[in-house]
């Protein structure tokens, strides 16, 4: 029973440490708050309770006080309570006054220390806080205060005169008065400055400019908080380095619907290219009871999807040479990828993903032979019926079948820039999540005609189809869709 006060980083939900994930993965309550990173949340059990402590329409915030009473309240139950907190909880975050209050009601916390947006902010705005020969030193200053107040905590002289970077939290809508106190105290005017908005997240941007011009390059580009603001020389460096907002889908967010187990090479592959994921499974794979299969009287096996492989091994007794006299088909490049995995190379792979494609790569080949087509319990007939018109004797195994599951909040899908479907279930869940909402302004992005046609039937509206029927192509497909549209779209501040 202890309380674990753990940084979240600064948005992007892979910047959390591995040791605030497993508490988060873990956690009986969480209490978190609105900088503490929406798609975290997904990582939490299902029967978690979380608590939201931030601002929400049509309530206000829980006070300091109200935060601190409530993290003793469950803290004193005994459950595993986790305070997730953007950035580092003792980089402004008041997370030092939430221990003051654990310890003050004798219960045991830890403290995971966060990556800070001070510092990751710029890094995906390509600046830099030291660099060699331009800043030796940092300083991470609040711009809450009114740098006009007579008593402030900050010392504005100090920081004009400060030969290093300085780095504001909060205060976006204090700019004009923090320079001007800066300047007033004899800070170059020319000196480079940047900005950084929403930094690591997908709606991330910045802008880069001279001090002097600061609040009116702030204003015109209409940044809104949360936002980090760098003055010093290392803010020219975000000519050159800019990575971040330069990857081919920053700034996009994409749902994936794929079941958990299956999604997350598409996952890694849209997160690599700067997109914002979110994972929205309806279904999941629940591997299906059977007997021993030999497959020695079989000439030809089918291998219908990459979920099938490692099923399909373990119910031949998990030794791949069982499989050696027999021609080996994978219905796409992903399950052939997903037979090399368990140690089988398919002899035959179709191009299209789909059942009449198999046929096509198999050629006249199968008349007369025996053909074992291994696949899901709902899985088309297309491919065994069109074998047995061919002249071969079919038999068909289900291994696994999909189920139904229940997403989180798929109502994030509304407002995404694709939602992504790989097969004719996931749209099905899809649909059948969001009952009675109005799925017309849904941008589909599908793997196939057979996803299309049903992503159509359902109402959607389906913006693309990948050319290739598999996760390489779905991803292709993605960047010449949004990528081509974003340029269109949303002007470079
Ligand atoms: N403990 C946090 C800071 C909390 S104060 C940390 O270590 O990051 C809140 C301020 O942090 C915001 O006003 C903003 O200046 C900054 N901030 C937090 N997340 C940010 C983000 N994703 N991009 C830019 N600034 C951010």
């Amino acid at each position: 029973m202890t309380v674990y006060l753990v940084g979240a980083g600064p948005g992007d939900p892979g910047l959390i440490t591995a040791r605030g994930l497993e508490l988060l993965r873990r956690a009986d309550v969480v209490l978190h708050d609105r900088l503490s990173g929406e798609a975290l949340l997904d990582e939490t059990r299902p029967g978690a309770t979380l608590i939201d402590v931030g601002k929400a329409p049509g309530r206000a915030a829980m006070t300091q006080e109200e935060i601190n009473a409530a993290l003793v309240e469950h803290g004193a139950t005994g459950a595993e309570v986790v305070r997730l907190k953007g950035g580092d909880p003792f980089v402004f975050g008041r997370g030092g006054e939430e221990a003051l209050a654990l310890v003050q009601a004798e219960l045991p916390f830890e403290v995971v220390p966060g990556v800070t947006s001070a510092i990751a902010a710029p890094a995906y705005a390509g600046v830099p806080v030291t660099h060699r020969h331009l800043a030796a030193q940092f300083a991470v200053v609040t711009g809450h205060e009114e740098p006009g107040k007579a008593e402030s905590d900050v010392d504005w002289d100090g920081l004009a005169r400060f030969p290093g970077t300085l780095v504001l939290l909060m205060g976006v809508g204090r700019l004009a008065a923090i320079v001007e106190r800066l300047l007033a105290g004899g800070r170059d005017p020319a000196q480079p400055a940047a900005v950084v908005a929403s930094g690591t997240l997908a709606a991330q941007r910045s802008l880069q400019t001279t001090l002097a011009e600061l609040p009116a390059a702030v204003a015109a580009a209409g940044i809104r908080p949360p936002a980090v603001t760098v003055i010093g020389d290392v803010a020219g460096l975000r000519e050159r380095l800019a990575w971040a907002e330069a990857r081919p889908l920053h700034g996009r967010t994409i749902v994936v619907t794929r079941a958990r187990a299956q999604a997350s090479r598409l996952v890694a592959r849209l997160r690599d290219l700067g997109a914002a994921v979110v994972e929205v499974p309806t279904i999941r794979i629940e591997p299906l009871d059977g007997p021993a299969i030999d497959p020695a009287p079989y000439d030809v096996v089918c291998v219908t999807s990459p979920n099938a492989p490692r099923l399909l091994l373990e119910r031949i007794g998990g030794d791949a040479r069982a499989l050696a006299g027999t021609t080996v088909a994978a219905i796409g490049p992903g399950t052939a990828a997903a037979l090399r995995d368990v140690g089988l190379v398919a002899d035959v792979v179709a191009e299209r993903f789909v059942a009449e494609g198999l046929l096509e790569a198999l050629g006249g080949a199968v008349a007369g032979r025996r053909v074992l087509v291994a696949r899901a319990e709902e899985a088309r007939d297309a491919l065994p019926e069109g074998l047995r018109a061919t002249g071969a004797t079919v038999d068909v195994v289900a291994l696994y079948r999909t189920l139904r599951e229940p997403p989180r909040r798929p109502e994030r899908a509304l407002a995404a820039d694709a939602v992504t479907f790989t097969s004719s279930s996931t749209v099905q869940g899809f649909v059948d999540a969001l009952p009675g909402r109005d799925l017309s302004g849904v941008r589909a992005v599908s793997i196939g005609p057979i996803t299309s046609e049903a992503a159509r039937a359902a109402g959607l509206d389906v913006v693309a189809e990948a050319a290739r029927h598999d996760v390489d192509g779905l991803v292709e497909t993605l960047i010449e869709t949004l990528g081509a549209d974003r340029r269109a779209t949303s002007p470079q501040p």
